[in-house]
């Protein structure tokens, strides 16, 4: 059995690719995971699955992908047929509770039946159950000798935190760990144990990660743009794997590559992100992971410019997510929340026919705030941002989510934006779009 274990099991480019290997890619030794959260209480709105966000972790971090994770039920034909359903499709299996000692708890004894392996009673644990429960000063209730059932051939792993042992099966090329529910009991078992007996099969393959952020555009219209690029590197070897996620006025590409060579890894997500620059332009934040803030703050830092912000309907939002970046002293010089007329006027200088004449939410408005702090805080660069977040406040001329954003440097650029969604929705699009209006008018001007 221990070849059949040997890292890379029957893929192609497996075998030893430490160093860089010999293989003409060396990379495809990938070997991936399903996951089994196991219990009813999982199915219902008061419980969350939680114990496969940590197995994930684990499994990543040895360079195992999580192919698929399942939630099911305490019922045995539904549990019998997932877990075939992974071991037909995956080389590595963890299942987490079920392992109890009620009757509703199917885990271990479904694993058995579906594997066809017998079980029998572990004597040393049902000695170390008793003595668990003698400490308490308890006797072992019967039913808990079912926990030290064990299927033949599986390795037990000790629980210090609980009753029910873990357990940790090899059959043909498979690997199947049952882990308790319970997460004190679950993350010391799968983080010690499980771990240590993965990482020979992970060998050297690791999962290299690579994070795309692009502004201004909704998430179909960026997969219209790259998705004849990211097509390819599926095909290429190693190949690439690709997710489009739309955030609150951003959209992330997650690239996604295992590979046992670091360095041939990050020349070839190297190689792919670049292929994005062209065609993405000025909508490309970056290709390295840093948030629009963190590109920001380098180019004014770059520039040695500082900015100032003048800020309604925001509340102080982008000047707080620009103050996240550590260093940002750096470069933001003040920020004003102006939120009533007398306040645009007194603290901006904004002229109050400009309010009489278009409203407090206009472009007029918002460049003589953006002007008007650039001025009073003698800066290269001020920022205004004037709106409606609702829900009241809205007009037919002017409906909930006008945002009027303008940055003016030694030009002024305004624009008037209707953002979607409810007050918390407004405020973010429109901070996320004050900043990301900066970084565009930095890169261009
Ligand atoms: P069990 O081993 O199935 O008897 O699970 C015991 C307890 O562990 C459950 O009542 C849950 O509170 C907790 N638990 C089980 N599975 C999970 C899971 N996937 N994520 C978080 N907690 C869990
Ligand atoms: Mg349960």
């Amino acid at each position: 059995m221990a070849d059949r274990l040997s890292p890379g099991g029957d893929t192609a480019a497996g075998g030893d690719t430490a160093a860089g290997g010999d293989k003409p890619s060396g990379l495809s030794t990938s070997i991936d995971a399903a996951i089994i959260a196991v219990g009813s209480e999982l199915l219902t709105p008061h419980k969350t699955d939680t114990n496969s966000l940590f197995i994930s972790q684990v499994l990543n971090d040895l360079g195992i992908a999580v192919a698929c994770k399942t939630i099911v039920g305490d019922r045995r034909a539904e549990l019998t047929s997932h877990i075939a359903h992974a071991l037909d499709r995956h080389r590595i299996l963890i299942l987490t509770g079920g392992l109890g000692p009620t009757d509703d708890d199917l885990t271990r004894e479904v694993v058995a039946a579906h594997l066809g392996l017998p079980m029998d009673e572990d004597p040393a644990i049902v000695a170390a159950m008793e003595r668990r429960f003698a400490a308490r000063g308890w006797k072992m209730p019967a039913v808990n000798r079912r926990q030290a059932l064990v299927p033949r051939g599986a390795t037990v792993l000790a629980n210090p935190n609980g009753t029910a042992p873990g357990l940790w099966i090899e059959h043909g090329a498979s690997v199947i760990a049952l882990l308790p529910g319970p997460p004190r009991e679950m993350k010391p078992m799968m983080d010690g144990d499980v771990r240590a007996r993965l990482a020979p099969l992970a060998g050297h393959v690791r999962l290299h990660r690579r994070l795309v952020r692009v502004s201004g555009r909704g998430e179909s219209a960026v997969e219209e743009m790259v998705q004849p690029i990211y097509s390819g590197w599926l095909n290429q070897a190693p190949p690439i794997e690709t997710t489009i996620l739309a955030g609150l006025g951003q959209v992330e590409l997650h690239l996604l590559l295992q590979s046992s060579d670091a360095v041939q890894a990050a020349a070839a997500l190297e190689a792919a992100v670049n292929q994005l620059t062209p065609v993405l332009g000025p909508d490309l934040v970056s290709i390295d992971g840093r948030e629009l803030e963190a590109v920001v703050g380098d180019l004014l830092r770059g520039r040695g410019w500082r900015v100032a912000l003048a800020e309604s309907c925001t509340g102080g939002l982008a000047t707080s997510r620009l103050t996240d970046v550590p260093g940002s002293s750096d470069y933001v010089e003040r920020s004003v929340v102006a939120y009533s007329n007398e306040a645009k006027i007194e603290l901006l200088g904004v002229d109050a026919a400009l309010v009489t004449a278009h409203g407090a939410v206009s472009e007029p408005v918002a460049a003589a705030m953006a002007s008007g702090i650039r001025d009073r805080a003698r800066v290269n660069v001020g920022i205004g941002i004037t709106g409606i977040a609702g829900p009241g406040g809205g007009s037919e001329h002017k409906p909930v989510g006008t945002v009027c954003i303008a940055v003016a440097g030694r030009e002024t650029r305004v624009r008037s934006y209707r953002f979607p969604g409810g007050r918390e929705m407004v405020k973010a699009l429109s901070a996320n779009t004050a900043i990301d209006m900066l970084r565009r008018f930095l890169i261009e001007g």
